[in-house]
């Protein structure tokens, strides 16, 4: 499969993930917590259900972000800059590519911006990321971004 296909179907992926959690966040919330009851296996009261939405909602922050950083890939593509770091201009590592097809950063430069979609689970790491802004929730989210 080539590039640009891996980046599509990404991109595919999380414009269906981002569409799908927000129905669900259309939901009220009486219905949305019988929502989580089928795969939260801690009883919840209705604190940690409006918590659990709130999470929801820096989820949701992450996919759009990670869908903006597919888009970016795709128009890198499409100017021949596919590939190259955006820092440093060097080739990035194929290994790496392979493995973040929508990345536009070598590993070096990467470490050194702390890319929060390499390390999703660092709390300094997410709070030091283009997100800060975000908070608490975003904080939170960070932790489950991955598990689901
Ligand atoms: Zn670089």
């Amino acid at each position: 499969m080539d590039t640009k296909t891996r980046l599509l179907q990404k991109k595919q992926e999380l414009e269906n993930i981002i569409k799908a959690k927000q129905q669900q966040m259309m939901i009220p919330l009486a219905e949305f917590t019988d929502e989580l009851s089928l795969y939260d296996e801690h009883p919840a009261d209705i604190g940690s259900e409006v918590f659990e939405r709130e999470k929801d909602f820096g989820i949701l922050e992450l996919y759009e972000l990670e869908l903006e950083k597919v888009n970016n890939a795709l128009e890198r593509l499409e100017a021949g800059k596919y590939g190259l770091c955006e820092m440093c201009g060097n080739p990035i590592e194929p290994a790496r590519l392979q493995r973040l097809s929508h990345t536009t950063l070598c590993a070096g430069c990467a470490r050194q911006t702390q890319d929060e979609f390499i390390r999703p689970a660092e709390q300094d790491v997410i709070t030091a990321g283009a997100m800060a802004d975000l908070g608490e929730t975003f904080q939170i989210s960070g932790h489950d971004f991955y598990d689901h």
